[in-house]
């Protein structure tokens, strides 16, 4: 790691510590988008963190990201979701952008200027994102966009989307591109706010973008290359940044409760505390090996996906999914062993509780991630 990727996670440990974790409630309470957050986040150059170091970001990997993640998440599970969604729109754009739009942009991101995000899911295909409905056809030289996207985080908050459609006629229902859209584009609406259970701070609105106009070069990779970026580019870092969160989550679940029945005590019992009772110390000891257990796979696939071990993508689809089943089992026992006060909603707990809930629907949802493993592991083909 470099000198300065270790000086942004250091940055980003105060800013979680200080502020994330500050703003968490409010955040929560006021279905706030965490915009303060965001611009300490840019104006320290952690949005910029996975940017080229060629356009002036920190050059870092899924291993870095990662890090920065877990760490945001556990003060702030909006802010995290919001800024894993921007690192995959930058990937997208760093990868496979024209020249033109990567000058034109990458600089802004590394500055903390602009804020990306994915626009891949739709009512037409739910969790299966991969296979949109959206249409894009040729106009001239240029290209229109009719596409409605269902569930969008960051939605009219980013300033510009990575969007996936389908060109018309096309040969397959994965034969797939992705555009890039500013905010504001003409034809470019976005819909009502979802009040969702948890991560009430992402801004997630459904997206209709009609007959926007596009020019050619704001198609992300060569024609038909989408369902490849999809896999090469997008799902390594999201299942990994998002195994990230579900882990940060989790890590405040424990952190939470442990720190309540450690201080919860019995005036009936001469002052003991609910830690001294030998089912607190059992649940607690199966929170912590949730944890931990998830943690090593994180770990593990990190390092496979880092060595550029090709055999990696069982791990790539099962970390998501084994970390979000850690956040749901560690922050339901959380709830448990903070009794009234997280029933309550005092102290922090049934915001983490709910925060644990999306990691499982989003796609890919744990039950789609576990078809695919069943699959690869029966060798039985993907798609
Ligand atoms: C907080 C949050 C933020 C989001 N942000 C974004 C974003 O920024 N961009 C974006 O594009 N999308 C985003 N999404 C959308 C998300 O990725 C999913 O597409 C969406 O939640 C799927 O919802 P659905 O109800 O249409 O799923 P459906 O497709 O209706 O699936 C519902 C359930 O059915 C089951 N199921 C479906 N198919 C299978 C299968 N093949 N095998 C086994 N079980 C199956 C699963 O249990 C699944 O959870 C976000 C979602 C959430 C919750």
């Amino acid at each position: 790691m470099t000198k300065s990727t270790q000086d942004l996670l250091a940055r980003n440990e105060v800013l979680a510590k200080d502020l994330l974790a500050a703003n968490a409630d409010a955040v929560d309470r006021e279905r706030r988008f965490p915009r303060q957050n965001l611009e300490a986040l840019g104006s320290n150059g952690l949005l910029g963190l996975t940017v080229p170091t060629e356009f002036g970001g920190a050059g870092a990997g899924i291993p870095e990201m990662a890090q920065a993640l877990e760490r945001m998440a556990q003060a702030c599970a909006s802010t995290a979701m919001v800024t894993l969604m921007h690192y995959c729109g930058t990937a997208v754009l760093a990868a496979h952008g024209s020249p033109t739009l990567k000058q034109n942009l990458l600089p802004q991101v590394a500055r903390g200027g602009h804020l990306m995000t994915l626009a891949f899911s739709e009512a037409g295909s739910g969790g299966h994102f991969y296979t949109p409905v959206s249409e894009v056809r040729k106009n001239g030289a240029g290209l229109r966009l009719t596409a409605h996207k269902s569930f969008v985080t960051s939605a009219g908050e980013a300033d510009s989307y990575v969007i996936s459609a389908r060109k018309a006629g096309a040969a397959g229902p994965t034969d797939l591109d992705l555009y890039l859209v500013p905010r504001g584009a003409k034809g470019f609406e976005v819909g009502k706010r979802f009040e969702g259970l948890g991560l009430a701070g992402n801004a997630s609105a459904p997206m209709k973008l009609e007959d926007v106009e596009l020019q050619a070069e704001k198609r992300l990779g060569n024609e038909g290359s989408g369902f490849q970026t999809l896999m090469e580019v997008v799902l390594p870092r999201f299942q990994v940044g998002m195994a990230a969160v579900s882990l940060g989550i989790a890590a405040a679940a424990f952190q939470a409760a442990t720190s309540h029945v450690v201080a919860r005590k019995y005036e009936h019992a001469g002052g003991a505390a609910l830690a001294a009772i030998p089912r607190v110390q059992f649940l607690t000891a199966e929170m912590a090996l949730e944890l931990r257990s998830a943690r090593a796979y994180l770990g593990e696939t990190i390092r496979r996906v880092a060595a550029g071990d090709p055999e990696c993508m069982l791990d790539i689809l099962g970390v998501k999914a084994r970390a979000a089943e850690a956040a749901l089992a560690v922050a339901s026992r959380a709830m448990t062993l903070g009794g009234g006060a997280a029933f309550g909603r005092r102290g922090g707990l049934e915001r983490i509780f709910r925060d644990a809930q999306a990691a499982s629907v989003m796609a890919p949802a744990t039950d789609v991630l576990k078809e695919f493993l069943g699959k690869a592991c029966l060798g039985v083909p993907l798609f």
